[in-house]
């Protein structure tokens, strides 16, 4: 069945503040091997992130030189600054069969869903309410007020966007919001592309 392994997209998008990045390290060692998208930003990294671990942090001048060359599967600018996926590592990771991991904006999922639809599964992640966005932003600090009160104001527009999205994950808790990602991981894996139920067809009839 090795030259049946193929690869899938998982694209979680949610506000920033949503808790993303803690449900993935959280449901980290359950969704077995996977590659997350490093994506590349012109945005200043925050306190504790590191360049090449949680983003490529770039200038400007360089993001764009990119979009001109076609390095982006997709980008979009997201707060005033440019974020973007780069092509050729999730090109090879995918024809590694990996579950690849997007953290994007909802302009990005729909992006990848006009290029890449048939092998995409995705998750909007969002706290219960605008209320308690706004008690985690202000709890992990690492925005000052302009920031916070310009994420709050995107959320109440990327919301609207939660039914394009195959599943909603709620984190309350962590706990059970890492549970729920580890199923829709699974389910993401499962995807079948026309192209290998083709290839699964025929190597099933022998
Ligand atoms: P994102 O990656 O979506 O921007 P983070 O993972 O950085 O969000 O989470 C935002 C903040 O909320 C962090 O300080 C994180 O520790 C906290 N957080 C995440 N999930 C929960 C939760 N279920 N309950 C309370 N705080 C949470
Ligand atoms: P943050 O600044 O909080 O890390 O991210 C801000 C927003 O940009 C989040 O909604 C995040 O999902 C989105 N984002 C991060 N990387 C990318 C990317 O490569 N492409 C797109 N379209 N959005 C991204």
């Amino acid at each position: 069945m090795q030259d049946l392994q193929k690869g899938a997209i998982l694209v979680l998008s949610g506000p920033s503040g949503a808790g993303k990045s803690t449900i993935i390290q959280a449901a980290s060692e359950e969704i077995g091997e996977y590659y997350f998208s490093i994506s590349t930003t012109t945005r200043s990294p925050r306190v504790g992130e590191e360049d090449g671990k949680d983003y490529f942090f770039v200038t400007k001048e360089s993001f764009e030189e990119d979009i001109k060359a076609g390095n982006f599967l997709e980008y979009a600018q997201v707060h005033g600054n440019y974020y973007g996926t780069s092509l050729k590592p999730v090109r090879e990771a995918l024809e590694a069969g990996k579950l690849v991991i997007f953290d994007i904006d909802v302009q990005g999922h729909r992006l990848v869903r006009a290029k890449m639809n048939e092998i995409t599964t995705s998750a909007f992640i969002t706290p219960p309410t605008l209320n308690e966005l706004e008690t985690r932003l202000r709890a992990r600090s690492t925005d000052d007020e302009s920031v916070v009160m310009q994420r709050l104001e995107n959320a109440k527009e990327e919301i609207r966007a939660v039914g394009e999205y195959d599943f909603t994950i709620i984190n309350d808790t962590i706990d059970d919001a890492a549970k729920e990602f580890v199923i829709v991981a699974k389910a993401a894996r499962l995807k079948q592309s026309q192209e290998d139920e083709e290839k699964f067809i025929t190597h099933w009839l022998g």
